[in-house]
């Protein structure tokens, strides 16, 4: 039978984490005293384990203790579980943010000492495109490199764009491209931007592959790839 105390209602959003500190606490007081919510309390943690949600490793490792443990001893620790407060003291849960490290990496200028009989093709495709809709950016970019699959430029911008929409993928291969197809201060922010781009994309292995490639060619930013690998390799 089911506890009767409206305090029982809130055993489920306490269970998926949806309750207040200060409701999580009361309930739990009751729950110290009531068999009844303890038995429930006991079958949402089994339910939230299933469930593969956050609290999962908390309660994964109160299984030991259950066997052994009195019932008011587990309730107490299970509902400390619940609140994250166990998962606090045993270190967090969260997965290591590398996005945080990731900077916007934007085109270069146009370099005003090589002859771009495109650019200022590039510059109308560029500018007819409303302002921070990267979606037609992108379009006027793939009709611009139709017509000239070479011009690294116009694929830096296009790379840029898809980065903006989230489009890591095929941002990466138009920057990929550019590491290869390149020379000089273009190839050199190209390679910066995909580190830039594999951190936003939470692929730290490949950022650490390209920081290890600018290092060793002791580019342009060979000094501000040691001390970003330094800082991708510190995230836990
Ligand atoms: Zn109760």
């Amino acid at each position: 039978m089911s506890c009767l105390n409206p305090l029982h209602q809130r055993l489920s959003p306490l269970a998926q984490g949806e309750l207040g500190r200060e409701h999580a606490l009361e309930l739990l007081a009751h729950v110290e005293v009531c068999a009844n919510c303890a038995r429930d309390l006991d079958l949402y943690a089994d339910l939230v384990t299933v469930a593969a949600s956050p609290l999962t490793r908390p309660v994964d490792r109160l299984e030991r203790w259950r066997a052994r443990a009195p019932k008011f001893l587990f309730v107490i620790v299970v509902g400390f579980a619940l609140l994250g407060v166990i998962d606090q003291v045993l270190g967090p849960t969260k997965k290591p943010d590398y996005a945080a490290l990731a900077e916007r990496v934007e085109p270069p200028a146009t370099d005003p000492n090589v002859v771009d009989p495109y650019a200022s093709e590039l510059a109308a495709a560029l500018a007819d495109a409303p302002r921070e809709d990267w979606a037609s950016v992108v379009v006027k970019l793939d009709a611009f490199l139709d017509l000239h699959p070479d011009h690294a430029l116009a694929r830096f911008h296009r790379a840029s764009a898809q980065r903006a929409l989230g489009r890591f993928d095929a941002a990466r291969v138009d920057l990929r491209l550019l590491r290869e197809a390149t020379q000089g201060p273009l190839r050199d922010d190209a390679e910066w931007a995909l580190v830039h781009l594999e951190l936003a994309a939470d692929e730290p292995r490949a950022a650490l592959g390209v920081l290890d490639d600018i290092e060793r060619r002791n580019g342009a930013y060979a000094g501000r790839a040691i001390e970003l690998a330094e800082r991708v390799r510190a995230v836990r």
